[in-house]
């Protein structure tokens, strides 16, 4: 089969088109054929080298995955050949205490799907069936590879982290970004009242239209400023930040009494001072959140298939165009995920 592998990463990251063996699958593995695989910012910072530890030697990366179930080992009952699936980003053991508590993306034996073990950036791929979850028969295939990352990441944030009631107002930042667009998104059908934070003025139409209420541009004005006086001064009860360190003193500004700041990313990897004055007279929780279990997935199916919230697919490309995907996601013009399809035949 068709993988693509990291061969050395670095500030010039090398990887390989080559030909693999399909995975053998045993127990209680599942083969499936990828139909699509997302390219996250996490894949981004592997290839660059900036996070290595776990990484296995010449993975496939690659851990939003959707496709169809080729084969199953004998200890598999709840899927057969043809279901449609989505993962989540660990490979699950589905017997450990996380597990059992729908902790699956913290299993103590789980390993980093495009991480410890080989990931989606390859035709067939083979997962623990504690990592996937059944999709219904309607929903589009080159999209749902979303559903767990950054999908349900997010949905985890909001309802199980930052906890958000209907009517509470929520900053999104990085707004145009993979795990920032669907933050306006599922922040608005949760009932929330969205402002949305971009670099970018060509991406205000697209970000009202997933759901924003106000958009703010980061460079033209100092946007705590502008989230105040938009806010009568009250600011927002949950920021859900994609971004971290560039912005972190900024966000924080924008928190209301009895605020939560929600990190879900962190781009450049700094370290942050900050007046601890600020977190302590507003009652403020500052809270990670990372990763998503089965329920966080399925929570996301409901929503696409009430179609209420969609994946942001920003362009879908076959594996082979895996540098142009890399390249063009660097210099951040796009809306929401760069897809690769392994599968796909181009004329
Ligand atoms: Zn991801
Ligand atoms: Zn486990």
């Amino acid at each position: 089969m068709k993988a693509l592998v990291l061969q050395r990463p670095g500030p010039r990251p090398q990887l390989a088109l080559k030909d693999l063996p399909v995975p053998q699958v045993s127990g209680d593995q599942i083969l499936v054929r990828v139909e699509a695989c997302g390219l996250c910012y996490h894949d981004v910072l592997v290839m660059r080298g900036v996070l290595r530890r776990g990484v296995k030697d010449n993975v496939v990366l690659g851990h939003e995955i959707s496709g169809i179930v080729e084969a199953v080992g004998p200890e598999v009952d709840d899927f057969r050949a043809g279901d449609p699936v989505a993962s989540i980003q660990t490979d699950a053991c589905g017997r450990c205490n996380r597990c059992a508590y729908g902790l699956e993306h913290r299993c103590v034996d789980g390993h980093g799907i495009g991480h410890g073990t080989d990931g989606g950036f390859a035709e067939y791929v083979s997962l623990r069936a504690t990592s996937l979850v059944k999709l219904p028969p309607e929903l589009d295939l080159t999209s749902a590879c979303l559903l767990g990352c950054p999908m349900g990441v997010v949905q985890r944030a909001i309802r199980k982290v930052g906890k958000v009631l209907p009517g509470e107002k929520v900053l999104v930042t990085g707004a145009g970004g993979g795990l920032g667009a669907h933050s306006v998104q599922l922040a608005k059908a949760s009932g929330a009242v969205v402002y949305a934070v971009t670099r970018s003025y060509s991406k205000v139409e697209d970000l009202e239209s997933l759901g924003a209420d106000q958009v703010l541009c980061v460079g033209e004005l100092d946007f705590p400023e502008v989230l105040l006086a938009l806010t009568e001064d009250s600011g927002v009860d949950v920021a859900l930040d994609t971004v971290g360190s560039p912005l972190f003193n900024s966000t924080l500004r924008c928190l209301a009494q009895y605020g939560r700041l929600v990190l879900l990313g962190e781009v450049q990897g700094e370290d942050v001072s900050m007046a601890l004055a600020e977190i302590i007279f507003r009652d403020a929780s500052i809270l990670g959140s990372s990763g998503a279990g089965r329920d966080d997935l399925r929570s996301a199916v409901e929503l696409v298939q009430q179609k209420r919230v969609h994946p942001v697919v920003a362009q879908l490309m076959p594996l082979e165009r895996w540098q142009e995907a890399y390249d063009t996601m660097a210099n951040g013009n796009h809306m929401g995920r760069f897809v690769l399809t392994p599968n796909w035949n181009y004329p």
